[in-house]
């Protein structure tokens, strides 16, 4: 089968791989029908060393089963699946708390043996756990939005949940990617009274106000800050949501949250400190997040992409076929495209 692996920085290839097949009895094999390419599949991108043997990528793809093992109980082949982008048993003390992110066994696509998701075919380990059916056809209209809840969709009502969000909040967004938009999405969802996305993309802010934001900040640092505390009579925001994960944007948002706010984190961060720990300290601002548990939010939102009430999938701003996954993370690197889909 065929399937992608990064070699190092710059040097995505697909390329023909082993098939995927049952290893464990709790497996399931899935062929891909659609895949994404994720934000934070960039941080290698721009970063890996030259390897011999390459790594294999993607953790976001929707599929049809193909197989499963004897164990199996919940899944048929023929099922149309949406996994999130870590696997997890589902009975662990972390997954029954919904924390699927820390399960005790589970782990990464693309690692240890497991495929990656932006290929012909993924082994996905622990699959009842895992794989959520997706009441609907293989090539079902709503596949994007979908799609979207495999980890932007999730990680975005994450940072909202993280921030405490909720009916006549104010909520200020940094970063325009596409968690970020979907960060606006589930700061809509949740009530907020006035949404701010942080960003300097004409048409990201455009899509951001179509899904709820109500005023957009283009400026950085101090005077992005200024602006915000402008928008909020001085106070800054309740719930501010943290999308990018560099050191600038993460102590902007630190600034953004006004005394007894709070802040969810969701862009994975490139740097050990967590800026502006004495202010936030002073304002007892909650600091919260992480890797979103998206198995546990999956069910949440299913009903509300369904019905069309949410529309993450307008995120996807480019299609491609699997021979177009390296130029999809050129695009993506070069902000060309904010989020690629791979149709298989
Ligand atoms: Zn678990």
């Amino acid at each position: 089968m065929r399937a992608t692996v990064m070699y190092g920085a710059g040097d995505v290839r697909v390329e023909n791989v082993a098939d995927a097949r049952v290893v464990e009895a709790t497996d399931a094999v899935v062929t891909v029908t659609r895949a994404a390419i994720c934000g934070s599949d960039l941080w290698p991108y721009k970063s890996m060393e030259p390897s011999e043997t390459g790594r294999r990528m993607g953790h976001e793809f929707i599929g049809v089963v193909d197989a499963v093992g004897d164990d199996v109980r919940t899944l048929a082949p023929g099922d149309v699946v949406v996994t999130p982008f870590v696997w997890s048993d589902g009975t662990c003390v972390f997954c029954r708390v919904g924390l699927h992110t820390s399960c005790l066994h589970g782990g990464r696509y693309g690692v240890d043996g497991v495929d990656g998701g932006q290929g012909e075919a993924v082994r996905v380990p622990q699959a009842d756990g895992t794989l959520v059916v997706l009441p609907v056809g293989r090539d079902d209209g709503l596949m994007p939005a979908l799609l979207t809840l495999s980890d932007v969709m999730a990680t975005g009502h994450h940072a909202a949940l993280s921030a405490d969000v909720g009916p006549g909040k104010t909520v200020a967004v940094v970063g325009d990617g596409a968690v970020g938009l979907c960060g606006v999405i589930a700061a809509q969802r949740l009530g907020a009274e006035q949404i701010i996305i942080l960003g300097r993309h004409a048409d990201r802010v455009e899509l951001a106000r179509e899904f709820g934001a109500t005023d957009a900040v283009s400026e950085r640092g101090e005077e992005a800050v200024e602006r915000v505390r402008e928008l909020t009579d001085g106070l800054g925001a309740h719930s501010v949501l943290e999308c990018v994960g560099l050191g600038e944007a993460t102590a902007t948002a630190m600034r953004l949250a006004r005394p007894g706010g709070a802040l969810g984190r969701v862009g994975v961060p490139q740097e050990e400190a967590i800026p502006e720990g004495i202010s936030t300290f002073f304002d007892n601002v909650t600091i919260a997040g992480g890797p979103a548990p998206a198995r546990a939010y999956i069910e949440e939102l299913l009903p509300d992409v369904l019905d069309g009430r949410i529309e993450p999938g307008r995120v996807f701003d480019r299609v491609g076929e699997l021979d177009e996954v390296p130029d999809g993370y050129r695009a993506m690197n070069d902000r060309e495209a904010i989020k690629v889909l791979i149709e298989l």
